[in-house]
């Protein structure tokens, strides 16, 4: 009959459980016994939708500022210890995937997800990592071993378990949430922050918003609270969704904040945007000239080799005109100016924000203040919590894998280091 106990067992096949069993395997782990219990029916499901496809898997500027947590010291000593030099060297040197540099974000050189994924699979079938399939873990039992039950009435037991279950975005990739249930026996809600959605859309009611749709701007947004302060700001793309409202890595860099403010039953938030990544001064200069050049066209026509018709035609209604009727003779100096200021500080009310189904990441989970430098919990030693699982979450650009790498690492030096 085959043994049910393990040195270690890893609760989750994403991006901190491979990486967590692929870093043991590396170290005095050979000939140990672990065992991945993956939920879903393969491994790696989420990871291989990430960077649209392309993974975008770690940035030449890890910082902890980038990123939200209970434990800033601890963030940035675990990011300090393990970082993107030490994952590089390791897909590089050790799972053989070639690197990519694009500005400062890091990709696999064939820009696709599915060699990330593969790598980690091959590497962990090399060094005989086993794997059951399609097993929930419902729960964690505290006894001389830790006793972990599945949802198909398994039993396993092992001295050291890590979980590695992320967050609750992307549902149907496997991630629900379940650190909070699974540690129930174990783990008050103290020990908890809630998981809630981050890098998501924001919605917006503004009349015409929708006929914005699919249209992308370079620029910038500041998410302002009903005082008029700013709460967040980022600059990039921003793109216009097809619900009404706004999306885009800046959008989603700052969708947190905004998650926040609403949570707290703040109202009047608004997001202020340039639509046009150019000072108001510049689009002033800009449709004076286009005055004297094209003053017979109409605002629309004469205004589109700087202007989307659609951006011309949404903020010239917010001034109460219509910009294939009037022509650009007629915009005196006082409305150039109030259209400039507007296209370079549009403010858009903002009703909500995308659910978890559209999040890319959540932010919450178990603090990171009750786990001790190799992400073990304080309380419990071989109990450990890696990846989206742990209250950590970062902005757009490669930074949630890193914190998934730069955990399970960590993880996986401690354990190597028990047993
Ligand atoms: C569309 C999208 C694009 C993204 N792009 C990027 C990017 O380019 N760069 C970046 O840095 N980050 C990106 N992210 C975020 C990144 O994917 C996550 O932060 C990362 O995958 C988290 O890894 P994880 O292993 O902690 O969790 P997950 O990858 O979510 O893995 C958790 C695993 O645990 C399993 N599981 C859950 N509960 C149980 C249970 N009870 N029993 C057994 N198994 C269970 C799940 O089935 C799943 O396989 C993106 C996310 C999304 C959704």
């Amino acid at each position: 009959m085959k043994s049910n106990v393990y040195d270690c067992i890893i609760i989750g096949g994403g991006a901190a459980g491979l990486y967590c069993a692929a870093r043991l395997s590396r170290s005095v782990y050979s000939g140990k016994k672990v065992l991945i219990i993956e939920g879903g029916t393969r491994v790696g499901k989420k990871l291989a939708l990430t960077g649209s496809g392309r993974c975008n898997l770690s940035n030449t500027e890890i910082d902890a500022s980038r990123y939200n947590t209970d434990d800033t010291f601890k963030l940035e000593s675990s990011l300090n210890r393990y970082g993107c030099l030490e994952t590089c060297d390791f897909f590089e040197n050790i799972l053989g995937v070639v690197l990519e540099q694009k500005g400062t974000l890091l990709y696999p050189a064939t820009l696709k997800s599915s060699t990330v994924v593969d790598a980690l699979r091959f590497y962990l079938e090399d060094n005989k990592i086993e794997t059951v399939f399609k097993q929930k873990v419902v729960s964690i039992n505290k006894m001389k071993f830790y006793e972990i039950t599945t949802d198909t009435d398994e039993t396993y037991l092992s001295k050291n378990v890590v979980i590695a279950t992320g967050g609750i975005t992307y549902p149907s990739t496997g991630s629900t949430g379940d650190v909070v249930n699974i540690l129930d026996k174990i783990a008050d809600s103290s020990f908890f922050v809630p998981f809630k959605p981050a890098l998501t859309s924001l919605s917006s009611d503004i009349p015409g918003i929708k006929g914005l749709a699919g249209i992308r701007c370079r620029g910038d947004v500041k998410i302002v609270n009903a005082g008029g302060f700013v709460k967040a700001h980022s600059e990039g793309e921003i793109l216009f969704t097809k619900e009404g409202g706004i999306s885009g890595i800046c959008v989603m860099d700052v969708s947190d904040a905004v998650v926040r403010l609403i949570d707290n039953g703040e109202t009047g938030i608004k997001a202020v945007l340039n639509l046009t990544g150019k000072s108001a001064g510049e689009i002033f200069q800009m449709i004076y000239i286009r005055r004297q050049m094209y003053a017979h066209r109409n605002c629309a026509d004469a205004l589109s080799g700087m202007l989307l018709r659609n951006i011309t035609d949404f903020a010239m209604k917010q001034m109460h005109l219509k910009c294939d009727k009037m022509t650009l003779r007629e915009l005196d100096d006082n409305k150039i100016a109030e259209l400039s200021n507007l296209l370079c500080a549009f403010p858009i009310p903002i009703t909500g924000y995308g659910d978890e189904d559209k999040a890319q990441v959540s932010s919450g989970g178990f603090k990171l203040s009750k786990l001790d430098d190799n992400m073990q919990v304080k309380s419990c030693p071989g109990l450990y919590i890696v990846g989206e699982a742990v209250n950590v979450n970062g902005i757009c650009g490669g930074y949630n894998l890193q914190w998934a790498w730069t955990s399970a690492a960590l993880a996986a030096e401690s354990i190597s280091q028990n047993v």
